[in-house]
């Protein structure tokens, strides 16, 4: 996985840094999305000199590459996470618990959005918001 993002930059020209590095590293690992501070806090440890303003300036660039995904959670916090399968994101907007879609779920609706606005959507990892079933039982 990681031979393969080092492939991907080295053919766009760039270099895989320690610091682009054990962020992915960090992501890896973690499995799951991870917020900029918790990433900073993981990474610190592999690379202790790594500043907070450095960290920021690495996700932004790893995203722009397409080796990460960031997400909107809402509440203005961006998470990130290793690129992999599609996928989007249920988010309860009371408890905060969230739940994977996968694509496919989606595809049909991408394709007839696309095919009546004439856009291509590249938003692969959307996050949609709503009321788990714990929260609806305990609404009533
Ligand atoms: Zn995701
Ligand atoms: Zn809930």
């Amino acid at each position: 996985m990681m031979d393969t993002d080092i492939e991907q930059l080295r053919q766009r020209g760039f270099r895989m840094t320690p610091q682009r590095l054990a962020i992915l590293r960090v992501l890896h690992q973690a499995g799951c999305h991870l917020s900029p501070l918790e990433i900073c806090h993981q990474v610190q440890e592999i690379l202790p000199g790594m500043t907070e303003a450095t960290v920021y300036r690495t996700l932004s660039f790893l995203t722009e590459q397409g080796l990460l995904l960031a997400a909107h959670i809402g509440g203005g916090q961006l998470v990130y996470e290793i690129t992999g399968h599609d996928h989007h994101h249920l988010i309860c907007r009371r408890c905060g618990s969230s739940q994977q879609i996968e694509h496919t779920l989606l595809r049909t609706l991408y394709q007839q959005f696309q095919e009546s606005t004439g856009y291509q959507i590249d938003g692969m990892h959307v996050t949609f918001f709503g009321l788990c079933p714990e929260c609806q039982k305990n609404n009533k």
